[in-house]
């Protein structure tokens, strides 16, 4: 398989990390998760904006040739024929001796990236459990550090469910790989955007969906009880886009079925995923 290795497509067995690579290291880098509809990304201006956000936040400098990381990745995709699936791209502070401060002299960044194609049927509906958020306070940053992601997800796991829903101070922030929707009497609620929570780019496109569909939308953190007696609560991410949470810590959410709301915003997000690439 080719990927994509400081803007060449060599072949995923022709690479090397060096092992003082400070994303591996120290974490220190960042990514992104693109979906693929009709062969094209989806949403890539906004998951663009936000890599090149994430990189300013830890002063992370983009590499020469950045503008054609795009092009790159579309080659890979039509490469690989793929016509839904999902490309994962990240960029580290490159190598250099293990000291925490950064380089300097800067060390050359490292932009590695690859596409995958949709493999799994799509998840219908989820359980979910709720877990403290131990995480850093910066987490809209989108870094390469998930390993409390990771921790969080293996207890959901662990528990039958498959995603963890965090409460920081008693309010629900986030999951440990998507954003968190409530709807309460027909108003949306979800927490809003700042350093307790990663702004989602399905979030982005669930807002401008409710808009048109003319939900009224509060962006407002509610708690966690407020969370276990909500009527629907759904959750949104790059992949599962607009997905039903129907139990939480083992108690049913309303009916603990999909409710009408998310219903229809899956159903308006399936329509927008079917015009990819094609407008
Ligand atoms: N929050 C966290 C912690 C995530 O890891 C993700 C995606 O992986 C999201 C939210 C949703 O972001 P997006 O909709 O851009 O995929």
């Amino acid at each position: 398989m080719d990927i994509l290795f400081n803007n060449q497509i060599v072949s995923r067995d022709s690479v090397s990390i060096d092992i003082e690579d400070r994303g591996y290291q120290f974490g220190d880098g960042i990514y992104e998760v693109v979906s693929i509809y009709n062969g094209e990304l989806f949403e890539w201006e906004a998951h663009l904006e936000r890599f090149v956000r994430s990189a300013k936040e830890i002063a992370l400098t983009l590499p020469e040739q950045f503008d054609l990381l795009k092009e790159n990745i579309m080659r890979l995709i039509e490469d690989n024929h793929i016509e839904e699936g999902y490309a994962y791209f990240q960029l580290t502070r490159g190598t250099a001796l293990r000291m925490h401060a950064f380089p300097e002299p800067q060390a050359e960044p490292v932009l590695t990236g690859m596409v995958k194609n949709a493999t799994s049927p799509p998840i219908t509906a989820v359980k979910a459990i709720t877990t403290e958020d131990i995480r850093w306070l910066r987490v809209d940053i989108k870094s390469l550090n998930l390993l409390p992601n990771c921790m969080a997800k293996q207890k959901a796991v662990e528990a039958g469910a498959q995603e963890a829903i965090f409460i920081r101070d008693h309010y629900v922030t986030e999951a440990s790989s998507s954003n968190v929707f409530g709807v309460k009497n027909g108003v949306l609620y979800t927490h809003p955007i700042n350093n307790l929570i990663l702004n989602g780019i399905t979030r982005q496109v669930v807002l401008r969906l409710a808009g048109n569909l003319h939900y009224k939308v509060v962006e407002e953190a509610f708690t966690r009880d407020e969370l276990m007696d909500m009527d629907e609560v759904f959750i949104t991410n790059t992949g599962l886009n607009v997905c039903p949470v129907i139990e939480i810590d083992g108690m049913l959410i309303g009916e603990g079925v999909c409710g009408p709301i998310t219903s229809s915003l899956m159903s308006a997000f399936g329509e927008l995923i079917q015009r990819n690439g094609k407008e």
